[in-house]
């Protein structure tokens, strides 16, 4: 069977007029003789309103209600396509995805699909069916519905093209591909022809929001091949793709940034085994997630000074958990909302040296202070004022010539 997956994000699907327009491109792949199954993500800002009105409840609302609230977005878009695609003469159902079932593992809101019975979806696609598919949720062991991570219709989508062996897995956003960096925050941000699994998750773990990283991951382990492109232009788009299919001169491929950071300092903690492990143990339990961490060489051999950044929206409960961390002492705590972190990425850096410099001096030329370093082999990210991002990007995009 030639099998293609095709997914469409909440812009694709954002209203009525939209959803009729993806049902002529869900009709073409028909006309190709595909098979064609369907992941749907729900309609542009339903998931967020969704998330809203559990929040009104509790800030604690329940994690295995919050999964069945914010599944139901995805549903009501499936019901919509399918509906759109039988008006049109076609065969097609909506399938929630524990009825599928695609089986997840894991903890609520952050499980990972890992089994998928096929049987169901094989004999519908057999009988001319198109199936339109929920993502961004399954089911677990206990029969609870789970959802997979913000965006995670992405990696619905990667782990269907694994489990049906699609010979395409495409991607319907509403930009035309991966660009440089966000085409709607740089407009000098060009078009990615092809890019790699390892540059892509790094730009997708940055920042770029077009790809969902945990969907990167599974396409690398799986080498399957994403194509990201538009479903309003009908032009090429990006093919994100192993390392070795692609010639590519460039040093730098991209630059993400992020926004809504916000920097912790703690001053003056003990300077000895186990502080750190303290510090980050009950920030994990409560699932905030710590990203650039930097701490300084103590001077004295007796006190040091440990930096490190989190989303805004953790900011609160990080203070809670720090100032009543018994196990820990410290002289003072700094907190700055308004940090971003731009980074930027490429596999040519690898053989290139001083790409560090070169952005570093980019930077200073255009007096933008750096607050926090971290750097691995293909990327490296500084932390600035949230009010600098675009007059770094574009002094970067402009330094590594992303626009030629
Ligand atoms: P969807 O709803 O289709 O999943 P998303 O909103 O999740 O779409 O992702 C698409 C958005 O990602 C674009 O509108 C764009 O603003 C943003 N984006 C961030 N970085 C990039 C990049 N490097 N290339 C393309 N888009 C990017
Ligand atoms: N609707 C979900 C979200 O907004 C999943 C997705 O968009 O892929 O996160
Ligand atoms: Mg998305």
């Amino acid at each position: 069977m030639k099998i293609v997956v095709l997914k469409f994000g909440g812009t694709s699907v954002g209203t009525i007029k939209k959803i009729k327009k993806i049902t002529e491109i869900i009709k073409n792949y028909r006309k190709k003789k595909y098979k064609v199954i369907v992941v749907s993500s729900a309609m542009k800002g339903v998931t967020n309103e969704l998330i809203k009105k559990s929040r009104n409840i509790s800030e604690n609302f329940s994690d295995a209600e919050h999964d069945v609230l914010v599944s139901s977005g995805e549903q009501v878009a499936c019901s919509l396509i399918a509906g759109s695609l039988i008006h049109k003469g076609l065969k097609s159902r909506s399938w929630m995805s524990w009825q599928v079932p695609m089986i997840t593992k894991g903890s609520h809101k952050n499980s990972r699909i890992y089994q998928i019975n096929k049987n169901k979806i094989i004999k519908y696609l057999k009988e001319g069916g198109i199936p339109i598919i929920t993502g961004f949720q399954g089911i677990n062991n206990e029969e609870r519905i789970t959802t997979i991570g913000r965006g995670g219709s992405d990696a619905s989508a990667i782990i269907l093209a694994k489990f049906f062996k699609a010979q395409r897995c495409i991607i319907y956003t509403d930009v035309e591909g991966v660009y440089t960096t966000d085409p709607n925050k740089l407009k000098k941000a060009k078009k990615i022809k092809v890019i790699s699994y390892e540059e892509m998750l790094e730009m997708a773990s940055l920042g770029a929001k077009v790809m969902q990283p945990v969907s990167i991951q599974d396409a690398r382990l799986n080498r399957i091949d994403i194509e990201v492109k538009s479903s309003f232009i009908n032009k090429p788009g990006t093919l994100i793709t192993k390392r070795s299919n692609i010639i590519n001169n460039k040093i730098i491929t991209g630059i993400s940034s992020t926004h809504n950071d916000s920097k912790v300092t703690l001053i003056g903690v003990k300077d000895k085994p186990g502080v750190a492990a303290s510090i980050f143990k009950p920030l994990s339990i409560n699932s905030i997630n710590v990203d650039m961490v930097v701490q300084n060489i103590s001077s004295n051999g007796k006190e040091t000074d440990l930096t490190f950044t989190i989303k805004s929206e953790d900011l609160n409960k990080t203070k809670k958990i720090i100032v009543n961390n018994k196990n820990i002492n410290f002289r003072k705590l700094i907190f700055e909302k308004g940090v971003s972190k731009i980074s930027i990425i490429g596999v040519g850096m690898i053989t290139t040296p001083g790409v560090t410099f070169r952005m570093f001096k980019t930077l200073a030329n255009k007096k933008i202070n750096i607050k926090v370093i971290s750097t691995s082999e293909i990327k490296i990210s500084v932390l600035i004022d949230k009010k600098n991002t675009k007059k770094a990007l574009t002094a970067l995009h402009n330094e590594f010539k992303l626009d030629k």
